[in-house]
């Protein structure tokens, strides 16, 4: 979890592969096989066009597939039934995968519109799958023998999901329902589908025009030339634009001395998709909620939340009620706290104003300042994006053996992505890695790690992972190059995280999900690394000089580590209690108002008005449009993991092999393939405990 303003590290699960015996058709390169080095996708050739007809045909390939299976006359046993249908869709997934990535790194209108057409169709396909009687029928042949025949776990794994995935999508009941079971997901599918797009849009469409030098008083010249490049690339000339990108909007709001501004950008940010026009996204939530409401209860749950749990680490709301309340109860006192040190500083500048939302990260840093003697922009020199990258490669090198060799002319769908290749410790190919790493409007805003295709093994050999990280980090301007905060170097470090769980993936299966609770394990876990001092003297060095990071500066950021831990804490909290409020409701109250309903959330709570909830409802991606509804809790559920096996490292060195090969083995390699906290303990020795979270935070 990260202090940034935008910190959506959200992480996309596209099961995909490839497949070489696919259909080959004329003229379309989604439906030919990859000729391309790695079998990347052929990015450069695909148009819009190709698309709608790709997914039409993989949609029929892939009923033909499920067809053989049901029509199969051998009695169903695992191989001609589990594996056959986990091996079915292969080519649906990999256009799938293609697709909806670019929807969200690359977009535009048509993309847009594409999107909105095929989603319903994938829907409907997926529905026709999981409510087809015959086909349950086979599995549950199958299922009935879990116990007696001698399956591995991952295959006892993938049988409990499988049977589970058909009993949620509603295959046992009457066929009324199942139509209309149907149309919710169809409605969903395109609903989500818009909220996102709202968001988009609504990132785009707002500027901060400045064009008297005063305005931009306090801000860093790096600042004030971004925002002039921001100006140029939209014709302003002259004048300086701040935009609700995170690198441009963060920025401003920590140290723009005009106090007037920063309460209309900060306004403008929290009111995305809340502007009561055509990207208002109120209504939408409540459609959403609705047919979520409908759902759960018609696959015999009482709420959303139940409905997702099932397959999560954490299980039951309450078990998450649990433990966010026990943290919020070390959080906001704290957060008091903070309130007050910034009010004082307020008054000793001749003040007499309450402190307010726009406020905070202005006298926050200004605080930053008095207590550590550190300063954001002083640190910034050393953090050059390149530089960090070579960090994270080390760390990886030294971690797992890992290698990263850039690779020139590979297919790339954006002149801004990076191409790698990774190889494992004796050279072998490992995989391959896109970073796609500064903003742009077609892009949606924050971090996240995607797969353009998972490791998993097809007839024995291993299909290997084509995985992408794509961020919107600070770019580089006229003067300097791309320099990072640390908060963005958090982030990479967590992506990259990610990116290695999905790289050393060691599965025979595909499709087997991992939910958020425990995804955010190996991501969060790595960004313990970037803040080591041992680390940041082989990465952090001044982009000008070349001198390794000081020992001093390093000793402010290592002591600073809890500095505003109550406001980052809180907002976060806020933001889980929101989506757990939203999901655990059993119908949705008459008349209900999704801006009333969050005040009195925030307000039951005791949120103080300093502080705004991370994420507000008409911009909340996780939970609207990803896939973390009912989740969004699963960053404070993972760093309770990711403190923990963290002390494991500590513990033995933070290089330590053979803590990094049984983090490897059992978590890296093998998450979503047994049961998690299996998984966990067989890493760690012994169950998790919260105290490790609560100590980092300065919580306890
Ligand atoms: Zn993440």
């Amino acid at each position: 979890m990260k202090n940034i303003l935008l910190p959506l590290t959200f992480l996309l699960i596209f099961v995909v592969s490839c497949n070489k015996t696919k259909h080959e058709k004329m003229n379309n390169p989604l439906l030919e096989t990859f000729d391309t080095p790695f079998q990347v996708p052929p990015f450069e050739k695909i148009k819009a066009e190709h698309y709608e007809p790709a997914f039409d045909s993989a949609i029929i390939m892939a009923k033909n597939e499920i067809k053989t299976i049901v029509e199969n006359p051998s009695p169903a046993n695992f191989e001609n039934t589990i594996e056959a249908l986990t091996y079915s869709g292969i080519l649906l997934n990999e256009i799938s995968s293609v697709f909806f990535n670019l929807n969200e790194a690359n977009t535009n209108d048509t993309l847009q519109e594409i999107a909105s057409i095929v989603s319903p169709k994938i829907t409907a396909f997926q529905d026709e799958i999981y409510m087809n009687e015959k086909l349950f029928e086979r599995v549950k042949n199958v299922y009935s023998k879990k116990d007696s025949l001698d399956f591995t776990a991952e295959q006892k794994t993938l049988l409990e999901y499988c049977y589970r995935n058909f009993v949620r999508s509603g295959v046992n009941l009457p066929a009324p329902q199942k139509e209309r079971l149907k149309k919710i997901n169809s409605e969903l599918s395109v609903l989500t589908l818009k909220f996102g797009e709202n968001v988009l849009a609504e990132n785009n469409r707002y500027k901060l025009i400045i064009d008297k030098k005063e305005d931009l008083a306090g801000l860093s010249q790096t600042t004030i030339d971004a925002a002039a490049e921001t100006a140029k690339e939209m014709k302003l000339d002259g004048k300086w634009v701040f935009t609700l990108h995170n690198p441009s909007v963060t920025p401003f709001l920590q140290y723009s001395s005009n106090r007037e501004l920063r309460k209309e950008i900060q306004q403008a940010y929290i009111n995305r998709g809340n502007n009561n026009d055509s990207l208002d996204n109120k209504k939408i939530i409540s459609q959403i909620l609705e047919l979520r409401i409908e759902k759960a209860k018609l696959v015999g749950y009482a709420n959303h939340s139940e409905y997702v749990l099932t397959e999560n680490m954490a299980k039951t709301p309450q078990r998450i009620f649990d433990l966010l309340n026990k943290v919020w109860k070390a959080t906001l006192p704290v957060a008091k706290r903070e309130v007050e040190d910034l009010q004082k500083i307020i008054k000793s500048e001749g003040n007499n104003f309450k402190l307010e939302a726009y406020d905070w990260r202005y006298y926050s840093e200004k605080q930053r300042k008095l207590k550590y003697d550190l300063d954001e922009e002083q640190v910034k020199p050393y953090f050059k994006l390149e530089n960090v990258k070579q960090g994270i490669f080390t760390v990886s090198h030294k971690l797992y053996g890992l290698n990263f060799k850039e690779l020139n002319n590979m297919p790339k769908y954006h002149p801004d992505a990076a191409v790698y290749e990774v190889t494992d410790s004796v050279g072998n190919h490992q995989g391959i890695l896109y970073l796609d790493m500064y903003p742009r409007a077609s892009k949606r805003g924050g971090a996240w790690m995607t797969t353009f295709r998972s490791e998993y093994k097809l007839n024995g050999n291993k299909v290997s992972p084509v995985v992408s990280i794509v961020c919107n980090f600070s770019k580089p301007t006229e003067g300097a190059p791309a320099l990072l905060t640390f908060d963005e170097v958090s982030t990479f470090f967590h992506e990259f995280g990610h990116g290695l769980n999905y790289l050393l993936y060691d599965v025979t299966y595909p499709g087997l999900p991992v939910p958020p609770d425990f995804v955010e394990l190996p991501s969060q876990i790595m960004e313990n690394w970037a803040v080591e001092p041992e680390v940041l003297n082989m990465y952090a060095k001044h982009y000008k000089t070349g001198e390794v990071i000081p020992k001093e500066l390093v000793d402010k950021i290592v002591k600073s580590g809890h500095f505003n831990q109550g406001f980052a804490t809180s907002e976060y909290l806020a933001a889980s209690f929101l989506d757990l409020n939203y999901h655990t409701l059993g119908q949705l109250p008459e008349n209900f108002n999704v801006l009333e309903f969050e005040n009195n959330a925030m307000k039951k709570l005791g949120l103080i008005p300093e502080i705004v909830s991370r994420y507000r409802s008409t911009y909340f991606q996780h939970i609207f449009s990803g896939g973390y509804s009912s989740g969004y809790y699963g960053y404070l559920w993972a760093e309770m993991l990711d403190a923990d096996a963290f002390e494991a490292f500590k513990e033995k060195g933070i290089f330590d092999k053979t803590t990094a090969d049984a983090f490897r083995q059992n978590i890296l390699a093998k998450s979503g393939t047994e049961d998690l906290l299996t998984l966990y303990t067989r890493f760690r020795g012994k169950n998790p405990v919260i105290d490790a979270l609560l100590k980092r935070r300065g919580l306890k």
